[in-house]
């Protein structure tokens, strides 16, 4: 046999490293036997077996000769035969590929019963309703993994027996009622296949090794590889672990249960889990009992208990890293069934983080390295208001943390298509299931009435960040009525609920919610960060209040400060009207003359609120219109005011007409009536309306003429500088001033000026000669300097290709990617996120979202172009992005590799910023090393 055909490792030889060949889960089996820990015998049929299977459409020749061997192996090894009639051995074929994908694909147990080894079992378990509990889990598994069985089938035959029997719960059916079910469930398999159910040990053990790696291309496995983007390279295929089956259900002194080394919902350091005694593991995960906590095992097994705690230490000092394991307690003795790294949510991954560098377990590069950027995403989820006092309709265990409102869904397929339609979805269910995923995919959160914390829906929604609610067990949810009920109360399909997923609260209705905190663990793991960083992480501000959060976030200065934002604000909204509406230029000037000192304080808020760090100003950029009321609004108010001559008309007629048709109604409301009129008729004496109307057509004039066919190529930015510099003029006279009072005020300051959509350095050098002028006026007026840089948005693609001469006037760039990104794709950024965009991704047309993701292929060959060329000119040239991308970890971890100086992003993304400017610098070293 060569190397290249050894399709099979037993766990005592493989490679512990080499999780693409043996999947993860193999790969840790592995390594928990070589150190030593209580790990059932078996072995791996791997991956690439899995990849010859699916290519071509066979197992590979000679695989199952290698089966049989290992089979044989693990026979003397245990001293039992597979499904032999005496004592058989019986083993368990468990799916795992490169990337955990938990419950994604398929797992088959007890695999070597039939009704001698079944007698076999009986007699060597001296438990007969126990072996009759194996064989029917076992014939449903199989027959719905290996067969496709339809699931129902056999629910339906466990409903019915439940009825005639009156039992309540599994656990209540006794040994011949178990047999029973058995038997009908060996009618279901061999009425839907018509075959008999496979008998032979071999045919069932080569059936299911097929079944497992056939999951890998199921439905749910393959939506979850696209949601959390795991290509080929990351895992391909999965392998299939062959393992000697252990029982936690042979009686009260036998358990199963997962546990995780450390609290992933807190990172608190204790040993956290559940367990149920006498039951199988899937008991446990898929939430049918609910399961006790481990801290009970301590009284109920105490030496199991402390086997238990001795093998979460071990596995923690292996690996360095939380583990989530599983374990089955067989007759007394403790076996580790897998283990993996553990799936927590950011509160936990920060907390361990800082813990474990402080007990010595890993480095402060570890520390950064193991926290995914986006996941900081969810230290910001929304909480439940603190001062809200409202009762919980129900309450269940808090699963997964954060608050989420949304109305109520019953099934997946729904959630999916209305989640898609961008309504706010709670997914309600009694128990989730792996197939549910892409309803978890589409709702702001879940809910289940059954499962503990490490059930299906726990582990999925935190690993996604999405709060959840598991086990409230007060709701009685119809799902087939698409109605849940808690005593009287009724939920319907549409209700909006709110789940609190940090307290396991449930509430009628939407409930008011606040953001989250920063801890001084989160401060810690940052301040790292910050230290491992080349790039800075400035945020994009337009309100001191914004600014000031910003800074507790750890931003390093404003990267855009975006003026139009302050225009619009209601209090001067009718200024910035006036000045665009303005007929003459002294109208103009006095309007701006009233906007100055407005600007002015914006400004001293913004440079106070970062003292002494940059603050880049932009200019206005977007076209004027934007300030104004559209069209049709404006006709609309026009056809009112006319209306409103003719309905006075109208009611001067009523006194008469209403004398004509009741004169006892006409002498009742004479009084008044008149008073009315009286009233109305001095309005029209006045010619209000006229007046008003005449304003507003000529506002709907001037809107009409401003109106362009493509705005956002229009009249906007720099181009509005040049046609009218006095609004500019005005804005940098409002910075300088500001900057000079809050010198004078001793305030450091370091204003930036930059200039929006430049396309030639024309442009340009006509601003900065404005800004030199009024520079020079200010501080002569001021008597002190002020401080001041110039720059230059990269925002067309002119600009990248004149980056040179635009460097010789700026003193820096900062790269507009939003619109750089529509310029490149020649795509409307207001249009193709939600027309066309996802059919490209769908059909593989793109891999991303160019308008959130920096496409790196052009867009970033534009910019590393202008950087290069920009610098040439000027070596010390500053360089940092204030568009959307400036703040998602894969075009930051861009950024640094193209030189960038800094990023730029929404306050609460400065966070998430941070860590991946860290884990960019982290990973080039390490690129570099290797
Ligand atoms: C940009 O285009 O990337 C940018 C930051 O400016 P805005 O989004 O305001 O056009
Ligand atoms: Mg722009």
């Amino acid at each position: 046999m060569t190397a290249r055909n050894k399709w099979v490792h037993a766990f005592s030889e493989g490679d512990g490293r080499n999780k693409m060949l043996l999947g993860g889960k193999g790969a840790n089996l592995c390594e928990m036997t070589r150190i030593g820990l209580p790990v059932p015998p078996g072995f791996i049929v791997t991956t690439e077996a899995c990849l010859a299977y699916l290519d071509g459409g066979r197992l590979p020749d000679g695989l199952m000769d290698e089966v049989r061997s290992h089979v044989a192996r693990l026979e003397s090894a245990i001293g039992k035969r597979f499904g032999a009639a005496r004592d058989p051995l019986l083993v368990s074929v468990r799916s795992g590929s490169a990337m955990s994908m938990p419950g994604m694909m398929d797992t088959i147990l007890n695999l070597g019963l039939n009704p001698a080894s079944l007698e076999g079992l009986i007699q060597a378990t001296g438990n007969e309703r126990f072996g009759w509990d194996a064989c029917r889990r076992m014939i449903q598994l199989f027959g719905k993994v290996a067969l496709g069985v339809p699931d129902e089938l056999f629910d339906h035959e466990m409903i019915a027996l439940k009825q005639e029997t009156g039992a309540h719960h599994d656990v209540d059916l006794d040994a011949p009622q178990l047999r029973s079910l058995a038997r009908r469930f060996l009618d279901v398999v061999s009425g839907h296949t018509g075959r008999p159910f496979p008998e032979d040990p071999y045919e069932q053990l080569e059936t299911a090794i097929a079944a497992v790696f056939r999951s890998w291309n199921g439905k749910r496995a393959i939506d979850y590889r696209r949601q959390f983007k795991i290509t080929p390279a990351m895992a391909n295929g999965t392998a299939a672990n062959v393992c000697t089956m252990v029982f936690g259900n042979l009686g009260n002194d036998s358990a199963t249960g997962v546990g995780f080394t450390r609290n992933p919902a807190t990172g608190e350091r204790v040993v956290f889990g559940e367990y149920l005694t006498n039951a199988q593991g899937e008991d446990v995960v898929a939430g049918i009992r609910t399961p006790k906590p481990i801290a009970a095992l301590a009284q109920e097994m105490p030496q199991m208990h402390a086997e238990l705690m001795d093998l979460a230490a071990k596995l923690e000092r292996h690996y360095r890293e939380v583990q989530d394991f599983e374990f089955t307690v067989e007759r007394g003795k403790l076996y580790a069934l897998q283990t993996r790294n553990g799936k927590m949510n950011a509160q936990a991954m920060v907390r361990t983080s800082v813990e474990m560098v402080r007990e010595g377990l890993i480095d402060e590069r570890q520390a950064l390295l193991r926290v995914p950027p986006a996941m900081f995403e969810q230290l910001m989820v929304p909480r439940l208001d603190p001062g809200f006092k409202g009762q919980p309709l129900a309450t269940g265990l808090p699963a997964s943390p954060g608050a989420a409102a949304g109305q109520i869904v019953f099934d997946a397929d729904t959630a999916e298509a209305r989640g898609k339609a961008g309504e706010k979805i709670i997914l309600v269910r009694e128990e989730t299931k792996p197939e549910d995923i892409h309803g978890f995919f589409a709702a702001q959160g879940v809910l289940t009435s059954r499962g503990g914390k490490t059930s299906h829906a726990a582990v999925v929604a935190r690993g996604m960040g999405k709060p959840c609610v598991s086990g409230a067990e007060t709701i009685v949810v119809d799902v087939r009525n698409k109605v849940a009920h808690v005593g009287p109360a009724e939920l319907k399909e549409g209700q909006v609920i709110t789940i609190d997923g940090s307290t396991g609260a449930v509430y009628f209705g939407e409930v008011p919610t606040v953001e989250v905190e920063f801890t001084q663990d989160m401060a810690t793991l940052l301040k790292w960060a910050d230290q491992a960083a080349r790039l800075g992480v400035r945020a994009n501000a337009d309100t001191p209040r914004d600014a000031l959060r910003a800074r507790e976030w750890g931003a390093q200065g404003i990267g855009l400060c975006r003026t139009e934002r302050m225009f619009n604000q209601m209090d001067r909204l009718h200024v910035v009207q006036e000045m665009i509406l303005a007929e003459t230029p002294e109208a103009r000037h006095a309007a701006l003359e009233r906007l100055r000192p407005i600007q002015k304080e914006d400004f001293k808020g913004m440079f106070k609120a970062m003292a002494g760090l940059p603050v880049t100003v932009r200019l206005l950029d977007p076209p004027m219109h934007e300030f104004l009321p559209t069209v049709a609004q404006l006709e609309l108010e026009i056809a009112h005011l006319r209306h409103f001559r003719e309905a006075i008309a109208s009611l001067e007629e009523m006194p008469e007409t209403l004398k004509l048709l009741n004169p006892r109604l006409h002498h009742q409301y004479e009084g008044s009536l008149t008073k009315l009129l009286g009233g109305l008729s001095e309005f029209k004496e006045s010619h209000l309306d006229d007046e008003l109307i005449a304003k507003k057509a000529d506002v709907l004039r001037k809107v009409r003429a401003l109106a362009e066919v493509n705005p956002m190529l229009g009249h906007r930015g720099v181009r509005l500088g040049i046609s009218h510099p006095e609004i500019y003029e005005m804005q940098i006279r409002a910075i300088l001033e500001a900057a000079a009072d809050c010198v004078r005020e001793g305030i450091a300051v370091a204003p930036e000026i930059m200039v929006p959509q430049v396309v030639t350095v024309e442009e340009l050098k006509r601003i900065a000669t404005l800004v030199k002028r009024v520079q020079a006026e200010v501080e002569a007026a001021a008597g002190i300097k002020v401080p001041l840089r110039f720059g230059s948005m990269i925002e067309v693609v002119r600009a990248c290709l004149r980056a040179a001469r635009i460097a010789e006037t700026a003193e820096f760039f900062s790269f507009g990617t939003n619109d750089l990104t529509q310029a490149t794709f020649s795509f409307s950024r207001e249009d193709a996120e939600n027309k066309f965009l996802p059919l490209y991704y769908e059909a593989g047309l793109l891999q991303d979202n160019p308008f959130e993701v920096l496409d790196v292929k052009g867009v970033g060959e534009l910019m590393k172009l202008a950087i290069a060329n920009g610098r040439a000119q000027r070596p010390e040239l500053k360089v940092g992005i204030c568009g959307e991308h400036g703040g998602e970890p894969l075009s930051i971890r861009f950024c640094h590799q193209a030189g960038l100086d800094y990023v730029s992003c929404s306050g609460p993304r400065v966070p998430i910023a941070r860590l991946a400017a860290a884990h960019a610098a982290l990973l080039d070293d390490e690129h570099r090393t290797h």
